[in-house]
């Protein structure tokens, strides 16, 4: 998708410009947005230095995907990969726009704001004491 919008932006003239506009490193792509900006390494190592264990997006993409772990693990990963992904689009977004982007650290916090957020507006009665304390180890409670 990233990559359709800015060939669209490129064909219409809008932008003439190719490069990532988090990092200004690399040619704009799904792939580079995603994977392999500094910008979004910088809030996933931030998202890391929080949680830990989840170096990059792709080892949360496959820890989400993973069939081993409980459904609630499996479903706060996937959480958080959408959150993590939906705000860098945002930040994309607001760069391309409003010239404006959070530092990486700010929006990993918001990331995990939200994502603690979501979890505490569950009724947790019903989670097995293993996911609980899974939660409690990653700090989302
Ligand atoms: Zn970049």
């Amino acid at each position: 998708m990233v990559k359709r919008v800015h060939l669209r932006l490129l064909q219409y003239g809008v932008t003439d410009d190719a490069d990532c506009m988090l990092c200004g490193q690399g040619i704009e792509t799904q792939e580079h947005l995603f994977f392999d900006c500094s910008y979004s390494r910088r809030v996933i190592h931030a998202i890391n230095q929080v949680i830990g264990g989840v170096p990059a997006t792709h080892d949360l993409l496959e820890r989400s995907m993973q069939h081993t772990g409980s459904q609630v693990q499996k479903r706060v990963l996937c959480a958080l990969l959408v959150c993590l992904v939906y705000q860098i689009w945002q930040q994309r977004n607001k760069c391309r726009v409003d010239m404006q982007v959070l530092r990486p650290e700010k929006l990993s916090s918001l990331i995990m704001q939200e994502i603690r957020a979501r979890i505490r507006s569950r009724d947790l009665t019903m989670v097995k004491q293993d996911d609980v304390d899974w939660l409690h180890s990653l700090n989302l409670l």
